[in-house]
């Protein structure tokens, strides 16, 4: 959608581009802000033919250009709306930044250097008796120099200035990208980025192998009666904090919702993921918590898992359903333990762990 400056675009029509946006913006008095220098520094390049054409309609047509029609293009054709574009937005941004930065800062030395030159000149044109006309001359491009000088310089400075706004703006993207994809409670990847993530696992190809436990917290609800909901979500916390530490870098772990979890072990088969699971189910058993207040000992509390490895023609819906039965045999063998899929063959409920959950 942006175009860049290519190396192609010369230096001298980079910054005829540049003079050019910056005089068609401040002619029609709209602010020089990132968006509406973008919209019209393609206008110039003609990156985008919507752009070039509806501007040169307005102008055609004697119309002055406003900041909502500038604001209305540079939504529709410059920043792609979708969520996992953003960086390829910031960086196509920054590119035409740090290129027009650096056009600038080139042509900034040049006219110093001209000057410089012309200065010379002219002190050697003094001594001449017929110099006169062309000494006049000479200074009339001294000052034409200056002045270009000091446009150039007020021009780079506003450009330095809006690229600190670009950084600025990239890491607060970023910082909010992040947020969007994190559970505040745990720390843990939310649903949202769980499916992202695991689109793009099963998209791999060749497709690794991969696997993912389904994790409940057992008798959850009789913990929060009994504790309160507060002593309920440090349970929650400790059960995710035992699962970060069971997994390696490049497994996934979420929490799905409420009392669930979720681990994706990239290149893992079923019988690794099991030992995992068994490692998480294990430690979660052995978990002691304390009571701060009163130091009163909360009784244990452990946790069910169902494994699913990934089949060739797997969704996310089939391999999280195959998951979610192991989960429910887990349950229905009374808890507290890992079922592989492979023990699915003859046991089959349509319910998961939310719905229809066996009570013990
Ligand atoms: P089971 O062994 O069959 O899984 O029993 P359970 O009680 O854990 O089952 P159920 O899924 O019915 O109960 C889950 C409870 O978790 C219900 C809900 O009130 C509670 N819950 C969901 N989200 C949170 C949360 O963020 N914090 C706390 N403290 N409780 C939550
Ligand atoms: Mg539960
Ligand atoms: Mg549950």
């Amino acid at each position: 959608m942006i175009k860049n400056p290519e190396p192609s675009e010369s230096f001298e029509q980079a910054r005829a581009y540049a003079g050019k946006t910056i005089d068609l913006l401040l002619t029609h008095r709209i602010a020089p802000s990132p968006p509406h220098y973008a919209v019209g520094y393609t206008y110039w390049s003609g990156g985008v033919s919507e752009i070039r054409r509806t501007l040169d309609e307005m102008l055609q047509a004697g119309r002055s250009l406003d900041e909502l029609l500038l604001r209305d293009l540079y939504d529709r054709f410059i920043v792609p709306d979708q969520f996992d574009r953003y960086r390829g937005m910031r960086s196509g941004l920054q590119q035409i930044l740090q290129a027009m930065l650096q056009a600038l800062q080139t042509a900034s030395c040049g006219a110093a250097e001209f000057r410089d030159v012309l200065e010379t000149n002219i002190r050697h044109l003094g001594a001449e008796p017929d110099a006169q006309t062309l000494q006049a001359i000479a200074a009339e491009l001294l000052s034409a120099a200056t002045l270009a000088n000091e446009r150039n310089q007020h021009l780079q400075h506003d450009l330095v200035t809006t690229q600190k706004e670009m950084e600025t703006l990239r890491d607060e993207l970023e910082q909010h990208r992040r947020a969007a994809m994190i559970d505040p409670l745990t720390g843990l990847f939310n649903r949202r980025a769980m499916q992202q993530l695991l689109q793009d696992l099963l998209a791999e190809d060749p497709p690794p192998p991969l696997t993912m436990l389904l994790l409940d917290i057992d008798h959850f609800k009789h913990i929060n009666d009994s504790y309160g909901h507060a002593v309920g979500d440090v349970v929650i916390r400790h059960v995710a904090d035992t699962l970060r530490k069971s997994i390696r870098g490049e497994d996934i772990g979420v929490r799905y919702g409420g009392e669930e979890f979720i681990v994706l072990l990239p290149r893992t088969g079923l019988e690794g993921a099991v030992t995992v699971a068994e490692a998480i189910r294990g430690r979660v058993a052995a978990l002691r918590l304390v009571r701060r207040q009163d130091n009163y000992a909360l009784d244990p509390f452990t946790i069910s898992i169902g494994v699913a490895e990934r089949r060739h023609d797997d969704d996310q819906e089939s391999l999280f359903h195959r998951a979610d039965q192991a989960l429910y045999l887990s349950k229905s063998e009374g808890r507290n333990r890992v079922t592989a899929e492979t023990r699915l063959a003859c046991q089959v409920s349509p319910e998961g762990p939310g719905g229809t959950t066996p009570q013990t």
